[in-house]
């Protein structure tokens, strides 16, 4: 699904409704949570059952001013939180089976299993909307809630041309989002892109680092965008002066809204260098090699912890993806043990603590340390892409091809490292 965004103008009194909205959505949310955890082994059927007896229920006139089908969203959302919780307590599967670059979907996931909490109503917040309870004007340059909370118009600023999609097929999901520097409205696009490119026959390897934010496997470096660091900056002391103020001040509210921007601005840099980059490496290459990274146990190193997370790597590695997809590109996420030990020329295992910066094995191979690991993660890149689906030669009968043992990659030469393929004698 493609997300196509929009600021939102209109009046005061229209914002307020859509925080009712808002609430709402999360009111529903938190119901079928607080309906799960009373009535267990329920499924998301009775979650979609359940939102018509919130609605019915006169207690709470304003789950029925929501729009019926974003009240199955918000139901939706909270079944999510639950069939997370349960893929996280599965049994963990073998290394590498999940394919899905998203780290909350990786069964078995060790540790705290994330057992569904209720939410609180904060400055961000979003409602989501199906394909009713909102209209697009003609020209597509407004948009109107018609749902119960009735807030009406609104101007839509700086989206891109909607005018491609057909609003009754195409949008799929309409969400409303509050954010520190106003409101927003999220198309949620169905659609399949494709583009067409010449492929360049080139691989590459990317090892992530500290001080740059990759080396490839050709020992060019990417420098890490330092902006991050100058809107830290200004953000920690936004932070010191937010607090400096009273506690439910007008003042301090101003100073706490300040500071919400100061991290959006952080946000959008880097989800902007995540995407150009990605982009960029995406159509210079036709396979793409990375390590297989838990983000979060790095982020535990407290050490290490800024310098991978502000980098943002999970997200460019999220847009990498998309965008091989997208451009018909093979990226390949590998096992990330002894990437950068072993020798990417000889295979020898050479034990190097972090500080030591160059790579030195005892059959004279001198490499710079992720240039090294980088060239290592592509060889294993390119070993797991040539053992995926079936293979052509089935049963290999090594004995008849005797007069070519001689010959590399043949298993004539003692120094190969693979020879035979399935282990026939
Ligand atoms: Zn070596």
């Amino acid at each position: 699904m493609l997300i196509y965004e929009a600021k939102l103008i209109g009046k005061p009194n229209q914002y307020n409704a859509l925080d009712g909205a808002i609430r709402t959505g999360l009111f529903v949310r938190n119901s079928c949570i607080r309906y799960w955890m009373d009535n267990k082994g329920i499924s998301k059927y009775d979650l979609n059952t359940y939102c018509k007896v919130l609605a019915d229920n006169p207690e709470f006139p304003w789950a029925r001013q929501l729009n019926s089908m974003a009240r199955q969203a918000h139901a939706e959302r909270a079944w999510a939180a639950v069939s997370r919780f349960f893929d996280n307590c599965k049994k963990r599967t073998a290394y590498g089976e999940s394919h899905s670059p998203c780290r909350r979907s990786k069964k078995g996931r060790p540790g705290k299993k994330g057992y569904p909490r209720f939410k609180k109503n904060q400055r961000r917040g979003t409602v989501e909307y199906k394909t009713s309870g909102w209209k697009l004007s003609d020209d597509r340059k407004y948009i109107t809630f018609t749902d119960g909370f009735k807030a009406g118009r609104f101007k839509m600023v700086g989206s891109r041309d909607l005018g491609y999609y057909n609003p009754k097929k195409d949008i799929k999901r309409v969400r409303a989002v509050r954010r520190a520097d106003g409101y927003y409205v999220q198309f949620g696009v169905k659609c399949d892109r494709f583009a067409d490119v010449e492929p360049t026959g080139r691989a590459i390897g990317l090892d992530v680092g500290l001080k740059e934010f990759y080396t490839d496997s050709n020992g060019e470096t990417t420098p890490n965008p330092h902006n991050y660091r100058k809107s830290e900056r200004r953000l920690k002391r936004l932070q010191r002066q937010a607090s400096r103020k009273q506690k439910g001040s007008h003042n301090r509210r101003k100073a706490g809204s300040k500071v919400g921007r100061q991290h959006l601005k952080i946000q959008r840099q880097r989800k902007d260098h995540a995407v150009k980059l990605a982009r960029c490496v995406v159509l210079s290459n036709d396979l793409i090699a990375y390590e297989d990274l838990a983000i979060r146990n790095l982020v535990k190193n407290r050490k290490l912890a800024k310098s991978i997370s502000d980098t943002g790597w999970y997200q460019f590695r999220v847009w990498l993806e998309y965008f091989a997809q997208v451009f018909g590109k093979v990226t390949v996420a590998v096992p990330p043990a002894y990437t950068s030990q072993d020798c990417s020329e000889c295979g020898k295992r050479v034990k190097k603590s972090l500080s030591t910066r160059t790579h030195v094995c005892e059959f004279g191979c001198v490499l710079d340390r992720d240039e090294n690991a980088a060239r290592n993660i592509l060889i294993k890149g390119l070993r797991t892409v040539g053992h995926t689906g079936s293979k052509a030669w089935g049963d290999l009968d090594l004995c008849s091809l005797s007069e070519m043992m001689s010959q590399p990659g043949l298993g004539g030469n003692p120094h190969e490292r693979l020879v035979n393929p399935k282990g026939i004698e």
